[in-house]
């Protein structure tokens, strides 16, 4: 059967209000919108009927919507595979992870860091997790396909990078994607964005270089996503280019010999584009270049073509 995968909401709202996220404009607007299970089931049938398969929540925080249970066993029911993004601030509670975990396949872990003062500084609220008791929930109702953990890189976690991958390695999550945050520039302005939301991607890959050596001997699963290529060390370029998502579309591609839903070349994949300095790149078939308000931030000095 082929492998067709659906994003699904089940509400536009989120119990944090990360400094980083791309989403919490739209939240505001839509807070009052509610998606009922009826609504749920109208578009289970209507992709079923297409041979949709498998089924992710991806956006807000699933777990604190109302229909979210329901419509996990409702999917279930009909054999979708689900694909939740987590989080976690519900995770740690033993009975609602009780609930929850049995219906869920793959799960990734939204990990920004670990001390209750950093938590509370990117989330801006007054949650906190307690990842220890998540990592025992999940080891306890959750029966284990694909568990990920992704890391949004911020001015506030830059620094702390190594340490929340080693955490990270050591309660036995070893498949991490480092990602580069989403620029809400219109939203957010220069000033924010700057001291709050996105270093450059020079400090970023200083600070993945030093986990390199970790993660290979921890042979663990690492993806390196939403950075244009030519910021990676001159030595390791095509070991980078490997890991990241731009790659493999362009093999998913290869693979399936159709345009996914995405044509590169209508639409800025993740808000990234090339630039007139990517004309005569090696590269500018498969990367997607840098962020489309990248160069407002810091200028386009780190964007340099790659002839050979
Ligand atoms: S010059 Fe452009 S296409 Fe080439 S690697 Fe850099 S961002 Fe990508």
């Amino acid at each position: 059967m082929n492998y067709k995968r659906l994003e699904i909401y089940t509400w536009w709202t989120c119990n944090q209000k990360c400094t980083y996220c791309m989403e919490y404009p739209n939240m505001q607007q839509a807070w009052n919108k509610k998606v009922t299970k009826y609504d749920i089931l109208k578009k289970l049938i209507k992709y079923k009927k297409d041979w949709y398969n498998h089924v992710t929540y991806l956006w807000w925080e699933p777990f604190i919507h109302d229909v979210f249970l329901d419509s996990l066993k409702i999917w279930k029911k009909l054999w979708y595979k689900i694909l939740v993004t987590t989080n976690c601030t519900t995770l740690h509670i033993d009975n609602q992870a009780s609930k929850f975990l049995p219906f869920i396949d793959e799960l990734f872990l939204s990990v920004e860091a670990i001390s209750v003062e950093d938590q509370q500084k990117i989330s801006r609220t007054k949650n906190y997790v307690n990842w220890e008791w998540v990592f025992k929930n999940i080891k306890k109702y959750w029966k284990w396909t694909l568990l990920k953990a992704n890391i949004v890189i911020t001015q506030d976690n830059k620094n702390k990078l190594f340490n929340l991958v080693e955490f990270l390695e050591a309660n036995w999550i070893k498949n991490i994607a480092i990602t580069y945050p989403d620029i809400a520039y219109k939203y957010y302005w220069k000033k924010y964005v700057l001291e709050n939301i996105s270093p450059t991607y020079t400090e970023c890959i200083t600070e993945i270089e030093k986990l390199v050596k970790f993660w290979e001997e921890k042979e663990m699963i690492i993806k390196v996503v939403d950075f244009p290529f030519c910021v990676f060390p001159k030595d390791k370029i095509e070991r980078y280019i490997k890991l990241t998502d731009d790659y493999d579309y362009q093999t998913r591609l290869k693979i399936t010999h159709k345009e996914d839903l995405l044509d590169r070349w209508e639409t800025s994949p993740r808000m990234r584009k090339n630039w007139k300095k990517c004309k005569d790149c090696k590269y500018k078939k498969i990367c997607w270049g840098p962020s489309i308000h990248y160069e407002k931030l810091y200028w386009l000095d780190e964007i340099n073509c790659i002839k050979n």
